[in-house]
């Protein structure tokens, strides 16, 4: 049914607590404050811990890989290419609506579809259900789809027989060019990031004037690809789904011609007739303080 949906890789896990390493790999990052601003994650810290806080009744955690588009490349994008078509949100959750609805028709199963919008580690579910494995850069990689795929999640009261994860699968091994590629150093021991430090979080997430101790955006004005576009797994090995389509208007926007943007204007950008962007949680506000990071003040 996912394949249907237009999963490169699908599978499922039994919906039990995730583990005392994973738990304890997270709780260790957020004491060290590696979140940045992101206060909701130690808010929702302990909901993460069993899906079903998220889910009451869960049997079955369902996992489901849909690629993007990739551009391809060394270079520094402007904007990251993931949110270059249409937003993967409702995207995704349009395309799993059916699934869900089949589990119910079929089985009298009730669902929830989660695409970044639930407390749950994603990551750790995709492992667990046997579609890849994180590499240094904490990105899932698929095995023959590459890294920098979107993750989406139903989580079931239906039970399946669970998959198992990858276990010969090591897509890092001795590489370590996502750690030496990266401009603000941020990818630390053990698949973490350090947010404060990471140029996708301070375009995307941070809010306020650009931290002084943070790296200078250096052309970016939403996201950062280094670590993807330097990985030997790369991305754009399948075709992406045709929602994911980059916009020539996003493709486009350099970070002179967004100097000149006024709010009206970034708003049909981010929120086009019959559609809506990524890019569209990024307040006008911010992109002027990123602006202002990377002119100096306007
Ligand atoms: S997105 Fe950019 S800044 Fe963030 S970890 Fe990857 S390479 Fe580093
Ligand atoms: S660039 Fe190398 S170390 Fe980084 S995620 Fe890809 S394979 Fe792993």
């Amino acid at each position: 049914m996912m394949r249907q949906a237009g999963a490169v890789a699908a599978g499922c896990a039994r919906a039990e607590g995730i583990s005392a390493g994973c738990a304890d790999e997270f709780s260790g990052w957020l004491s060290e404050g590696w979140h940045g601003g992101m206060e909701w994650l130690e808010r929702h810290a302990r909901l993460r811990l069993t899906p079903e806080s998220v889910f009451p009744g869960v049997r079955t955690v369902l996992c489901a890989a849909f690629p993007y588009a990739h551009q391809g490349g060394h270079g520094h994008a402007h904007i990251a290419d993931y949110a270059l078509g249409q937003d993967y949100h409702t995207v995704l959750r349009r395309r799993l609506q059916p699934v869900a609805d089949e589990i119910f028709n079929r089985y009298g199963a009730l669902s929830r579809i989660c695409v970044d919008t639930a407390p749950l580690p994603e990551r750790y579910w995709a492992t667990m259900c046997g579609l890849g494995r994180p590499g240094r850069s904490g990105q899932l990689i698929v095995p023959g789809v590459g890294a920098g795929v979107f993750i989406a999640t139903i989580l079931t009261t239906l039970e399946l027989s669970p998959d198992s994860p990858l276990a010969d699968f090591d897509p890092c091994a001795d590489c370590r060019a996502c750690v030496d590629a990266c401009p603000g150093h941020a990818i630390g021991p053990g698949r973490t990031i350090d947010a404060r430090r990471c140029l996708s979080y301070l375009t995307i997430e941070h809010r306020g004037p650009w931290p002084d101790d943070a790296p200078r955006p250096r052309g970016r004005l939403y996201g950062c690809d280094i670590c993807r576009r330097v990985c030997p797994h790369g991305g754009g090995q399948v075709e992406p789904l045709p929602e994911f389509t980059p916009r020539t208007e996003l493709k486009s926007l350099t970070p002179e011609t967004a100097r000149d943007i006024t709010s009206g204007e970034w708003r049909r950008l981010t929120r086009p007739k019959n559609s809506t962007s990524a890019m569209s949680r990024l307040p006008y506000a911010q992109l002027k303080e990123t602006l202002k990071a990377l002119f100096g003040s306007k």
